[in-house]
Formats: C-alpha cells, structure tokens, sequence
C-alpha cells in the first residue's frame, strides 16, 4: 500500500495552514467546479446561483470571449463562432475529426498542425484553448468563492480518455494556469463522491457507474481493491445522451401538431427547447402541459416511456457488453452509481435498478457526484487532511525507466500514470555480437542512473550474434492494480526471453518521494546538461569503438603508414577530450575524427561495393 500513500511534492503542510484547491467536471455539456468546505464537500455557484457552467464558449470580433449560459444563449444565431462539445474534439487529431466534423456546424481551419483548429471571427481556435476557457471562468469562480488562489486542481475526464486526450485536457489547464493535481476518471470520481473507498467491509467490490449526460453515455465497471479503483470495462456510445430524448418528444410534438409544422430551423429549435422542458419536468410529474405559441396538448411518462423504450434499451445493451467485457456477472455488481444530468429520468433509475437487481444510488444530485468526488481527491492531495491513512491513487507517483548506455536513464513510464498499465520500449545493443544484456530498472525523476533509485537488474542471455544495432529488444513494463510491477525482456528475432517482478514502492517513504520529485526540478538544468555531456561520451566511445573495427579489418591492405598515423593521433585527440569532460570538446573532437576519416571510409566502401560485385552479371545493378 505504500505506494498509494503518497502526498504530492511541497503538499506536506504545516498543521494549520488549509490550501485551496478544487475539483472540476470539464464536461461536455456542463461543466463544475467543487471544493471542501468546513469538511464537506459541494459544487460552488456563480453570482446569479448557478452550479452548472454551460460548457459553450463565443468568440466575438473584437477578441472578447464569452463562456457559458450567455454563449448558450446565442449558440444558434451565432453558430460559427460559439462553440459547444469541444470535449469532443480535445485530442484528437485532423484524421480523428473527419468523421465527426461533418455532425458539428464549424468550419475547420486548414492548418499545418496536427491539432484541428475552428475558424472563428477571433481567428483560428483549438479545442484545447476553448477549454482553457471554460477552465478559467471556473477557477475565478473558485477563487471569488473560496476568497485566494487555488493551490492545485483535479480535473475528471472519461475513463477511456487515452494519453493524447488526457495530456490535451492538462494543456488546456496549463493554459488556464492551473495547477493539475492529477487527472481522476469521471466513474472513479462519482464512486469516491459516495464513499465507496471508504467501505471498510469489503477488501474487493465490483462497482457500475451508468453515466447519461447530454451527450454522451458511459458505463464503466470498476474493481476496488484495497483503496486502489481499476477499470475493467468501459463502454457506451459517443451519440447517445439527453438530447436524444428531447428528440423523440420534439417528434411527438412535430406529429401532433400536423398542418402547424413548420420545417423553418427557428421554428424546431422552439419544439426542441420545448422538448427538453417536458422532459425535465416530466422527472418531477406524471403529466406535463406542452404549448408551443397557439398550440397545446398534454404529453404523460407513460407516452415517455414508450417512445423512450429503444434509447433505454440501447443503454441496457452496452453495460451488458461492458459487464461481458469486464468478465462480470451482474450479481457480483454491489454498487451501481449514477452520474449525468438525464439519471435523473425516473424511467432510467427504474430500468437501471431492474438490471443490476439494486437500486441504483442517487442521493447525490447526478449532475454534481463528478465534480464532488474531484473535490475530495483534491483536497486530500492538497495536504488538508493529514490524518487520512490513505490516499486513493490510481497512477504511480514517481517514473519508471531503464539504465541506457553512458549511465543514463531512459523514461518508459511517466509518474502519475494511471495504472495498471503497460507499457513497451525498443532498445538495441551496442557492440557487434554482444550476447547479454544488462537491464536495470529504475525509479524517479532525475537524468542519471545514480539519482534515480534501483529497483532491480536481470540480465537478457543467449542473444544471437549480430552486428551493433541489429539486435531488437523489446522491454516491456507492467503495472498492475496493485502497484506491482513486472519487466520483460525479449530478443524479437529469436524470442529470447527474460522477466522480473518488482515493487516499486518498497521502502520509499513519503519525503523520499517528495524530494525526489523537487530534486529533479531543481537540478533539471545540471541534469540537461549532464545527459548531454553522457550523451558525447557515448557518441565519443561509438566513434572509436567503429574506427576500431574497422581499422582492425583493414588498415593494412587501405592505409598507408602516415595515414594510419593520422588516424591514430585523432583517436588520441578524441580520447582525451573525452576524458576532459568537456562537451563542446569532445563534439568538436568526434568532429575532427569524422573529417580525418573521410577518405578511409569513401576508400573502404568502394571496396565494399567491389567486394558485393565481383562474379556479379554488370546489369543486375543497372535496374
Ligand atoms: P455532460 O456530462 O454531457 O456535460 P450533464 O450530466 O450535465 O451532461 O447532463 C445534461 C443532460 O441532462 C441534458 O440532456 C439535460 O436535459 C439532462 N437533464 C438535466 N436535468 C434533467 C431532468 N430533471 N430530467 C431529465 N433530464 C435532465
Ligand atoms: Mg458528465
């Protein structure tokens, strides 16, 4: 468990001193922000005493931004520049958004990035800035409400969000100039929302988040395992939310209405912005008026229901995949948590309550368990709570990497990785016919393998014989839920294979972690420029080692006595600058060797290509 009991660098407070920090639902149809008060934790409100920030952004002419409900507002006379769901788009790149650029009402910029951009009167904007956006309007909401500056944030996003999305969602707070705590899953959220990490009965439950938001559908299934949440399954539909109700009223009332229809936009967007009122209302009544200008009709939850009954099932069918993915039995599920604005449709929690046999839990508002549940990661990591034995982790805290030639370490897990993970890395040897390979496993942050920590080294045999470089080994990092980690080495042409169990934790103690993280930040300049130093002392040894060979080979029949001594004295030169420890030196050095050796290695490949063509028929190299 140690290694989930960390506290983040310079988050070690003194006792009395409470920091600021927040948790914030980026959603894509609204978006939160929440923090703990007088311990309890709950969603701040904006001047006018709404929660919920519609998650619209509008760029104006004159560069103004305007964010939320008032960006709404005018979301369809101003569709161009008004830009809503760019959740949708954040990470992705210009191939990921073909598909959906044709369901959104912008216009792509051509750019030469990979990162899509929309054209707007206020010019070219990313899905990472119009977050940013959002990001800032909540954080001064945060900062009016809790009178100071944020200390640090959790931000949620899906559970499936892969790397890219994930690292475009931080820019997106780097932007805002937020300090990201971590990424939490919006499912893991909601479950620590309700404190089901709390639960001291259990060493291991299974948990369904069903997750219905405007947009969207997700349904997650998570283990928790000893404070540790692991997702097993994720699965849903990107086109499938709330507003697919509205639609099927707003056809219902298209219908009744007969002759009255109008196919004029203006005239159904006034249908559908009544439809999602009777639908809203319908949550809290059994029969709800509809009235559009001179008509009216009543509309019930049985009529609701009925029309609603395909989108239901549909949900119904993609937690029965994720259970089936999950490798879950409906029965093992002891938690079934709600989340999105639409849980609140009673045929919903109904349906779903019939599935998973159990009530589904609802006593936090659906809309708000997300941003609840990042408030109370954030506080935690904030260092407020210094009694809390544990902290609810779900990455590692410190990197994981190996012992490269020259002493260097090479990343291959970044900290604060969700695990479990894995994760797969190429390296090469560096001699001709090295058979063994040294693998040293390493923890922390800094460039060399002297300040990062040893985890644990085993060696790769019986690699065949090949020339340097030729060799492809893949190592291969994994860790699981637990924390542990486990490394394979294999030779890829011939299967060789090699492995080790470690645990990265063991016996690192909190400020250990702690100064390891500060260390590498206050010595990443000395590091640069130490990994640079390593880096032409490696390429240093590689210049000599090839002159070497080659020289072995052939001195005798390509070089006359001279220009071996020439040869010989920029060995020399290169030697000692290498020894100088000198960067510019040695680059300079390695330099002078090359252009000395210009005329043997132009000499040596004219020999070669003789050598490939004696015996050979002249025009098989004529093609
Ligand atoms: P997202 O996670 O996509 O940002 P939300 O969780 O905020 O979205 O959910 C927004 C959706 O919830 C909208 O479709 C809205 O109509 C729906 N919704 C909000 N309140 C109710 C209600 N009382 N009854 C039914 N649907 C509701
Ligand atoms: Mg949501």
């Amino acid at each position: 468990m140690a290694l989930l009991q960390i506290s983040e660098p310079g988050m070690s407070t003194a006792p009395h001193e409470h920091r600021l920090a927040a948790g914030i639902d980026l959603g894509t149809t609204n978006s939160l922000v929440a923090a703990v008060r007088s311990g309890e934790a709950s969603t701040l409100a904006d001047e006018k005493g709404e929660h919920l920030l519609p998650s619209v952004v509008r760029y104006l002419p004159d560069g103004r931004v305007v964010v939320g409900s008032e960006a709404k507002a005018v979301e369809v006379t101003d569709l161009n520049n008004t830009i809503s769901s760019a959740k949708r788009l954040l990470g992705r790149g210009i191939d990921d958004i073909k598909t959906l650029a044709g369901r959104l009402p912008y216009e792509f910029a051509d750019s030469d990035s990979q990162v899509p951009k929309i054209h707007t009167v206020a010019g070219d904007i990313s899905a990472i800035e119009v977050s940013a956006e959002i990001l800032k309007t909540l954080k001064a909401r945060a900062e009016n409400t809790l009178g100071g500056d944020l200390k640090g944030v959790v931000i949620t996003v899906p559970a499936y969000f892969d790397d890219a999305q994930r690292q475009a969602t931080k820019d997106a707070a780097r932007l805002a100039d937020l300090t990201v705590y971590r990424l939490l899953n919006e499912p893991t959220a909601a479950a620590v929302a309700y404190g089901l990490d709390q639960d001291e009965d259990f060493d291991e439950k299974i948990i369904a988040v069903y997750d219905l938001g405007g947009g969207t559908f997700d349904i997650s299934i998570l283990r928790l395992n000893r404070g540790v949440f692991e997702v097993l399954a994720t699965g849903g539909d990107s086109a499938l939310g709330g507003d697919d109700f509205d639609h099927i009223i707003a056809e219902w009332i298209l219908q009744q209405q007969g002759e009255h229809a109008s196919n004029d936009p203006q005239k159904l967007r006034e249908v559908l912005v009544e439809a999602r009122r009777v639908k809203e209302a319908l949550s809290l009544s059994d029969t709800v008026n509809v009235s559009i200008n001179d008509w009216s009709d009543t509309f019930t939850a049985e009529q609701f229901a009925e029309l609603a009954e395909p989108l239901v099932k549909k949900t119904l069918f993609a937690c029965r995949r994720a259970l089936r993915d999950a490798d879950i039995d409906k029965d093992e599920v002891m938690d079934v948590v709600m989340v999105g604005g639409s849980t609140r449709m009673p045929i919903i929690r109904e349906r779903v309550g019939e599935f998973f046999a159990r009530p589904p839990l609802v006593d936090i508002d659906p809309d708000k368990v997300v941003a609840v549940g990042a408030a109370i990661q954030a506080d935690l990591l904030a260092g407020n709570k210094p009694d809390t034995e544990m902290l609810l982790l779900d990455v590692i805290p410190l990197s994981l990497g190996l012992e490269t030639y020259g002493g260097l370490v090479e990343k291959v897990i970044a900290r604060n990785t969700t695990i479990p993970i894995t994760r797969a890395q190429e390296f090469t040897t560096f001699k001709d016919s090295q058979n063994a390979m040294t693998i040293h496993v390493l923890q922390g942050e800094r460039e060399t393998v002297e300040e990062n920590r040893s985890l644990a080294k085993f060696t790769l045999r019986d690699i065949p014989p090949m020339v340097a470089g030729a060799a492809r080994i893949k190592v291969t990092f994994q860790v699981d839920a637990d924390g542990l980690l486990n490394v394979t080495a294999e030779e890829e042409t011939t299967g060789a294979k090699s492995s080790i169990e470690v645990k990265p934790s063991y016996g690192l103690s909190d400020t250990e972690i702690e100064t390891m993280i500060t260390d590498s930040m206050v010595n990443a300049k000395a590091d640069m420029e130490a990994r640079k130093l390593r880096e032409q002392q490696v390429e240093a040894d590689r210049t000599i080692e090839a002159l070497d060979s080659a020289m072995q080979s052939d001195a005798d029949t390509l070089l006359s006595d001279d220009e071996r001594n020439v040869l010989l004295k920029a060995r020399e030169a290169l030697v000692l600058a290498k020894e100088s420890a000198n960067t510019d030196s040695i680059k300079d050095a390695i330099k002078a060797m090359e252009t000395a050796a210009e005329f043997y290695v132009a000499r040596r490949m004219d020999g070669n290509i003789r050598t490939a063509m004696a015996g050979q028929n002249i025009d098989k190299f004529k093609e």
